[in-house]
């Protein structure tokens, strides 16, 4: 949980590393970006790192009894609010406001974790806007959240804004072949498919998704327009498969992707266990029709995150891409 041994976060470390130098802590930030990419990770690792008996330079030294407690999860200055259910309540942030009412118990500072903040219903929201407004000494909140087009403006506006992006999938697969013991092919094909999400990354099963990943290609690769039951049934399939569609449709652009690569630089094509299949059609089909087929597959699944019906935005998909 120290700066150091967080992956592929490289400036938001820098920006709050040069923070912690020069003593300057806002009153209350906000973490950005997609989930498992190491907003929390690094909201609890600035929170140690401020109480730390004995940092190493700005980092916490992860052994003093502060940064135990924080590792164990039982610092009285750390606060952690996270959604119970689908929302944070306003009653979750009550309880932190009453908190705030005392001076810290252990630590020079308070740390207050707001995680997925896009979670707070308004009552929660206007709550926290109090608390926002008159910021209590020594108190640091920290929210987290997928973009902040989330929260309300009122609320934005009073944090300072740090940036996480989706980690390189070349890190991400590099985690995956050291610490799972996956191998090379399997990690970067999962790591491209978790879009650079390495607690999603980590959460999933290799060797089920690979067994996924595979049947969903040979069908792809091998559905043809002249023999159309089939892709009907596919497309069936997919849209009845709700949780893994999205990834179901990000795997078949990485598909199409490869295919269009394979003309005009091979060295980047992702799925490279499929290389003859992918050199097969790559052959059969021009620059421009590779173009409409990888807007078909965009197509869809913009029209599927605005809650199209799925399975008929999926026979048309199927029918604009096999043409
Ligand atoms: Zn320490």
């Amino acid at each position: 949980m120290r700066f150091e041994s967080i992956i592929g976060q490289e400036r938001p470390i820098r920006f709050l590393t040069q923070m912690l130098q020069k003593r300057i802590i806002p009153h209350a930030m906000l973490f950005t970006g997609v989930d498992g990419i190491g907003k929390q990770t690094t909201a609890r690792a600035l929170g140690m790192a401020l109480n730390c008996l004995s940092p190493v330079a700005v980092s916490a030294c992860g052994e003093c009894p502060s940064c135990q407690k924080v590792i164990s999860g039982a610092h009285p200055d750390m606060i952690t609010v996270k959604p119970e259910g689908a929302f944070i309540k306003i009653d979750q942030v009550r309880a932190v406001s009453r908190q705030l009412r005392f001076a810290p118990l252990e630590g020079n500072w308070r740390i207050v974790i707001i995680n997925d903040a896009q979670a707070m219903n308004l009552e929660a929201s206007n709550a926290i806007l109090n608390i926002l407004e008159e910021p209590p000494k020594g108190t640091v909140i920290i929210l987290t959240a997928t973009q902040t087009t989330d929260l309300l403006p009122t609320i934005v506006s009073r944090c300072q804004r740090v940036a996480f992006r989706p980690i390189p999938y070349e890190k991400v697969a590099k985690v995956l072949v050291e610490l799972r013991g996956l191998d090379r092919q399997t990690a970067t094909t999962l790591a491209v498919s978790t879009k650079g999400s390495l607690g999603k990354t980590l959460s999933v099963d290799g060797e089920k998704w690979t067994v996924w990943r595979t049947g969903l290609l040979e069908q792809i690769a091998s559905l043809s327009i002249r023999s159309i039951q089939p892709v009907f049934a596919f497309a069936d399939a997919l849209a009845r498969d709700k949780n893994r569609l999205a990834d179901a449709l990000d795997m078949i652009m990485t598909w199409f992707r490869d295919v269009l690569m394979c003309k005009v630089s091979p060295e980047k094509i992702i799925n490279k266990d499929f290389m003859t299949k992918i050199q097969d059609a790559s052959r059969r089909q021009s620059v421009n029709k590779l173009l409409e087929k990888v807007g078909a597959v965009y197509a869809a699944q913009t029209a599927i995150s605005r809650n199209s019906n799925p399975r008929l935005t999926l026979e048309v998909m199927m029918m604009r891409v096999l043409k």
